[in-house]
């Protein structure tokens, strides 16, 4: 349910209001925005009397949510939520582009290659250091000794750094990190949701899971939500079907809807979806074209000798032309 006030209605009337709501067990979401200011209200709103709250002089009217996602939902927060990843902003125009390679390889890897994609305009680095393989014959990361090469990375380049955990018993470890990934493989992993959504207020960067319907995205951006974190952050990385031409079926027309259905912002990882380095960069501007919020993409100075994802790495050169390219189209559609 959501309540809109009144405009010009004053403060201590909007406060009486949420204090009248709290009374009945509801989670009074505020959300001032620039058109209208609205009040989401979570928790078991049917034993709510409409026409009680929409009689009541600071209220202009009140609408039932159908949609199962609440805080998440764009009837909650008209206005697009803008997030600060440690400087780095992202949404309500703010575009981000996280590069770096896969996997933290060495430090003078994760070190050189900061510096490579700053210079090309990437406003955060990636680097995985804990793994989701699917062999476990496969390289998992260097897990702590790759946090701290993350850490020395963004002492040297000043770029916030992004990087996935897997097990909530490793965060205490994620101190020095600004933006937690949450992969495909745990996009429905809900312990794992609840855990870090209550337990810090950084963006999590939430990767679509690799059958999972929009809805099912959503819900888990709600889990973390619901749990205290506002600061989330929707990832496309295509998904699985019928084709097989590429690692992944890249579900593009998710950007707009994304952006119709919720206030969240939504980034496109060209590299996931695809599998192929080629297939990159005009993946990249047909994402920034569409309107996403960013982009993540992987970038390995030695693809061919990469420990994790090298047919998908771009080389810093093609990382620079992308960027170009990114960028001109960002500047048409400003
Ligand atoms: C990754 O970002 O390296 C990764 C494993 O992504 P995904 O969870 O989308 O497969
Ligand atoms: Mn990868």
């Amino acid at each position: 349910m959501i309540i809109v006030v009144k405009k010009g209605a004053d403060r201590a009337q909007i406060e009486n209001l949420k204090i009248l709501l709290r009374s009945k067990n509801i989670d009074p979401q505020e959300s001032r925005g620039s058109l209208q200011t609205v009040i989401g209200c979570v928790g078991d709103v049917a034993h709510i009397d409409i026409g009680l709250v929409e009689a009541l002089d600071v209220v202009e009217s009140v609408q039932r949510i159908q949609e199962p996602y609440k805080s998440a939902n764009r009837k909650f927060h008209p206005d697009s939520s803008v997030i600060d990843c440690a400087g780095a902003k992202i949404g309500g125009g703010c575009f981000a582009v996280v590069a770096g390679p896969c996997s933290v390889e060495s430090e003078e890897q994760i070190v050189g290659i900061a510096k490579a994609v700053k210079a090309s305009g990437a406003t955060m680095l990636r680097g995985g250091a804990f793994k989701p393989r699917t062999s476990p014959y496969a390289f998992q990361g260097l897990g702590r000794r790759g946090l701290d090469m993350l850490s020395t990375a963004k002492r040297e380049t000043g770029l916030p750094i992004v990087t996935e955990l897997m097990d909530f018993a490793d965060i205490e470890h994620f101190n020095d990190v600004d933006v937690i990934q949450i992969g495909a493989r745990n996009m429905q992993n809900f312990n794992l949701l609840k855990e870090v959504g209550s337990y810090t207020k950084k963006p999590i960067l939430l990767k679509r899971g690799m059958s999972a319907t929009l809805q099912e995205l959503l819900m888990s951006a709600e889990y973390i939500m619901a749990s205290g974190n506002p600061n989330v952050i929707l990832c496309e990385r295509g998904i699985r079907t019928f084709e097989t031409a590429l690692r992944n079926t890249l579900d593009l027309a998710v950007v707009p809807l994304l952006h119709r259905l919720s206030h969240l912002p939504v980034v496109v990882d060209p590299s996931h979806a695809t599998g192929q380095a080629a297939m990159v960069e005009p993946v990249s501007v047909a994402a920034a074209a569409i309107g996403a919020d960013g982009l993540i993409i992987e970038v390995h100075n030695d693809p061919p000798r990469a420990l994790c994802d090298g047919a998908q790495s771009l080389t810093p050169a093609m990382f620079d032309r992308t960027m170009k390219k990114v960028l001109k189209i960002r500047e048409l559609e400003a």
